[in-house]
């Protein structure tokens, strides 16, 4: 019943503003309605495919760490933020937090729950999977569950997830997980 008077959310952008409804700050709700979020759910669709791919450029990335320590890690970050956000912001929405968390949660990027919800889903998922707040979005915690039932870490999903530190926001995840993985690769060594 409660569907049946539910009025559009962003299909109708102008009514929803003039509603007074809750609009997440930074988040365009035409951008999301024009997009109808088709790369998104391909990606959570095909997230064994992008796990596997991630691993193999996440490798790549790494055996680059002399090339990026010798320019300079920060000389490199603005540059690779540029690509970053223009891949992940065409493939996952994403909204560059810095702290990437796609490969623990099915390939749905948490930071477009309109509550920033890290760890699953809020009470307000409605009956046919989508947002409570954006009723034409599909709940990215219903899709990140799906996206990880098809992976071979999905079980990561199960792990508890750091708040956000937002001192990281528009840094690139890309390479401050290259620059840990050396890191803990050299203290290895040192240990060894
Ligand atoms: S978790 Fe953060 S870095 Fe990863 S796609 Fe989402 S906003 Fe971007």
């Amino acid at each position: 019943m409660a569907d049946a008077i539910q009025k559009p959310g962003n299909a109708a952008p102008g009514a929803k503003a003039a509603s007074g409804a809750y609009t997440p700050a930074g988040v365009s709700p035409n951008r999301r309605a024009r997009r109808k979020y088709t790369v998104r759910l391909w990606a959570v669709r095909h997230s064994r495919f992008l796990e596997w791919f991630y691993h193999r450029f996440a490798d790549a990335f790494l055996l680059l760490h002399p090339l990026w320590k010798k320019i300079g890690y920060d000389r490199v970050e603005r540059p690779i933020t540029f690509v970053e956000r223009n891949v992940k912001g065409f493939l996952f929405d994403c909204r560059m937090c810095g702290q990437c968390a796609l490969s623990s949660t099915g390939m749905s990027c948490p930071m477009n729950c309109p509550k920033q919800l890290r760890n699953g889903p809020c009470g307000g998922v409605r009956a046919n999977g989508n947002c409570e707040v954006e009723p034409d979005m599909p709940c990215v915690w219903v899709q990140a569950w799906n996206g990880s039932r098809n992976m071979i870490q999905g079980d990561a999903i199960l792990k508890v997830q750091k708040p956000v530190n937002q001192s990281l926001r528009e840094t690139s995840s890309w390479l401050r997980v290259t620059a840990e993985a050396a890191a803990a690769r050299e203290a290895a060594k040192k240990e060894a």
